[in-house]
């Protein structure tokens, strides 16, 4: 990917928010980015939680529930089936193009993610580097067994005509390997978080709202720990007092002329060193 398709700044020079944020981001080689739904959004994908959002219409089943009852499976799958396609055909947008472009050139050393949509593997970064809040909604989980599989294979069966796939090993219930109501987080990806935060000089929070923890406690983990805090968020959020810099923009051209400035400080000749 060149530097010339992620970078469209047009819409951001002169910006004071993001002058104050590139000035900030200027010395660190050890970022963290910390992404939420807003990030998503310019691809196409609605944040589920907003108001305006899918859950408000229809929340997600608990887990309880959707091991409990026939009826929760079966609406689960439908609706699985109608709108895993949409989300396959999503695309990375900006945002996620310059958070691979600053992983390219080495300043950015993982994303923590509360998003289930893949888009920063799709995007180009090291899907090592890619921690997963809550799940993919790209992998299928046995409930009882833990095996995983691609959504792909399971789709195979769906269009094969099976209403309700259970699992080939045991038997068991299967469902997107995404966190529901009611269950915890998986701990390897919240330790894998925290260490992250630690560890970065700078914690870039893009798109999330930090309202559910752990969310709320990742940034002020990196503060803690001595890294500085940025926040590129559409709305408040209740680490504002806490940051060294917040942004109040998309996070698409924002994540793009921070990207386009690092790298042209960091010497580079505009060719992405090899992956
Ligand atoms: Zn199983």
């Amino acid at each position: 990917m060149s530097g010339a398709e992620v970078l469209d700044t047009a819409h951001t020079e002169g910006d004071p928010e993001i002058e104050r944020l590139i000035a900030l981001a200027h010395t660190r080689r050890r970022i963290v980015a910390f992404t939420g739904a807003g990030i998503s959004t310019e691809s196409g994908i609605p944040d589920y939680r907003g108001p305006d959002g899918v859950w408000a219409r229809q929340a997600p089943p608990t887990i309880g529930d959707f091991r409990s009852n026939p009826a929760t499976r079966r609406d689960y799958w439908v609706r699985r089936r109608s709108t895993y396609p949409a989300l396959l055909a999503t695309r990375p947008n900006a945002g996620h193009a310059a958070l691979v472009a600053l992983e390219r050139y080495g300043l950015l050393t993982a994303v923590v993610t509360q998003n289930i949509d893949g888009l920063h593997q799709q995007a180009g970064n090291d899907p090592t580097h890619v921690i997963e809040l809550h799940g993919s909604a790209h992998e299928i989980r046995c409930l009882d067994c833990g095996r995983g599989w691609p959504a792909a294979a399971i789709d195979v069966r769906l269009r094969k005509g099976e209403d309700e796939p259970a699992c080939t090993v045991c038997g068991g219930l299967l469902r997107t390997a995404t966190v529901l109501f009611g269950e915890s987080l998986p701990a390897g990806a919240l330790r894998r978080a925290a260490m992250a935060a630690h560890t970065c000089d700078l914690m870039l929070v893009v798109g999330t709202s930090l309202i559910v923890n752990p969310a709320a406690r990742l940034p002020l983990l990196a503060k803690e720990s001595g890294a500085a805090l940025a926040i590129i968020n559409d709305t408040p959020t209740p680490l504002d007092p806490r940051a060294d810099v917040v942004v109040r923009a998309r996070a698409g051209p924002t994540l793009a002329a921070l990207a386009t400035a690092l790298i042209a400080s960091s010497g580079a000749d505009g060719t992405a060193p090899s992956p």
